[in-house]
């Protein structure tokens, strides 16, 4: 049997595509809302959120706690609505004011290298997943990866993303050597790894070689889902056992997940929500689902793009100091996405400092962006395009809640220890 059928009927099938009541339903069982007990109006056996309630939820966010599980659902479904775009509108200013309160206008650019489309792994949602043959693989050397970096430098560039596949010739010891290599000439840089899931000790190897930050997207937060995306050898405790390990190693962490997969419910999104809450990342990237035709999840339908800036605009309220790019994929799935992603909350981007040859090889879903303001070369169309909406293109490292430009005080901190 196909390790997908469980996508081709039942319930979770009938979801798919995002479809959102036009009022968001709860159940009555609980309250949906912590230290609220008791029923809410409306039908019986279900309620309606109302709007009142769906603020009150935003307020709790904002606030530093977290709303139960059932209003958070019922609130993404409310947000998301086709019908509901002035209420989306509000949300959005809402996210903004919080991310211009701790960062200003300021948006922040990381070089991207996607150095390496070799992979160990065999995500199903993935174009260069090791089962896909047709994928054209390269893998670029140290040095061509370096030169890269210091292109970059000369372009302004103080942070490098590097991205690549789990590729074995990656060891520790290379990635160290490569990480010192460009610390030492990009001066007052920082160097964020994206290199899959590693052992404890090969994380705080590479971090006391120089790097800062690490991403690694959770993709989903439910262990069941998580196991229909992956092979039986990829696990959730795993991926969850590797971030903590990151940030027991002292990097900047990076979690984020897919709006949209195949099978996703609007409670796999709440568990996404209540996830980055607990774990509290300094990194969020949230991107809409989109298939590739070379995988098993190639004829299943791209996630909604209004829902992913729902659900990044509502990361923006429960994390307002996060450094969350407005992501590559959102900017595939819509003309406008990486725009729409800023007036969400968003405040980073990651131009491609690449070679030009390997961009259209690192190719993750259909369509996948890699030039026009995706790419570093053209940093003065994406200026022109960030200040046409307000903001300004800030090249320095944007650390954490460090960086220059992000004021001191930022007016609801989360609350430590949370
Ligand atoms: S998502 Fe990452 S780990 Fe999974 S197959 Fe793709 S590159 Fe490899």
């Amino acid at each position: 049997m196909s390790p997908f059928a469980f996508l081709q009927k039942g319930p979770l099938w009938q979801i798919r595509g995002n479809a959102s009541p036009a009022a968001a339903t709860i159940q009555r069982a609980g309250s949906p809302l912590r230290g609220r007990p008791g029923p809410l109006p409306g039908q019986p056996g279900e309620c309606v959120l109302p709007m009142d309630m769906s603020a009150k939820v935003l307020d709790l966010l904002e606030q530093g706690a977290l709303p139960g599980r059932s209003a958070l659902v019922a609130c993404i479904d409310l947000y998301s609505a086709p019908e509901a775009e002035a209420l989306r509108a509000a949300l959005f200013a809402r996210a903004r004011a919080v991310a211009r309160a701790c960062f200003g206008r300021h948006i922040f650019v990381r070089g991207l290298v996607e150095f390496t489309n070799i992979c160990r792994k065999d995500c199903y949602y993935c174009g260069i997943r090791r089962g896909n043959a047709r994928a054209a693989r390269y893998r670029m050397s140290p040095d061509h990866i370096l030169a890269c970096c210091v292109n970059g430098w000369n372009l302004g560039f103080r942070t490098f993303v590097l991205q690549g596949g789990e590729d074995p010739l990656f060891s520790d010891d290379v990635l160290a050597a490569l990480v010192a290599r460009i610390k030492a000439a990009c001066p007052e840089s920082a160097v964020t790894l994206s290199v899959g899931e590693r052992s404890a000790a090969s994380y705080a190897y590479l971090r006391r070689a120089g790097a800062d930050r690490y991403l690694l997207r959770h993709e989903t937060a439910d262990a069941t889902l998580y196991a229909r995306l992956h092979p039986a050898d990829q696990t959730f405790a795993e991926r969850v056992r590797c971030l903590h390990d990151l940030k027991h190693a002292g990097y900047q962490t990076g979690a984020g997940m897919m709006v949209g997969l195949p099978g996703q419910t609007t409670e796999h999104l709440a568990k996404d929500l209540e996830f980055l809450y607990r774990l509290r990342p300094e990194m969020v990237g949230i991107g809409p689902f989109i298939p590739h035709n070379d995988t098993p999840l190639a004829d299943f339908q791209a996630g909604s793009v209004a829902r992913t800036l729902v659900m990044l605009a509502l990361a923006r309220l429960m994390l307002p100091r996060a450094l969350l790019p407005a992501t590559t994929a959102l900017g595939t799935a819509a003309e406008d996405g990486r725009e729409k992603g800023i007036l969400a909350g968003a405040n980073v981007l990651m131009p491609n400092v690449s070679p030009r040859e390997n961009r259209k090889k690192y190719m993750l879903y259909n369509g996948k962006l890699s030039d026009g303001d995706e790419a570093a070369e053209n940093m003065a169309s994406l200026r022109r395009h960030i200040a046409a909406l307000g903001y300004e293109i800030r090249m320095d490292r944007g650390d954490y809640a460090a960086g220059e430009g992000l004021p001191q005080a930022c007016p609801r901190p989360p609350k430590a220890g949370a």
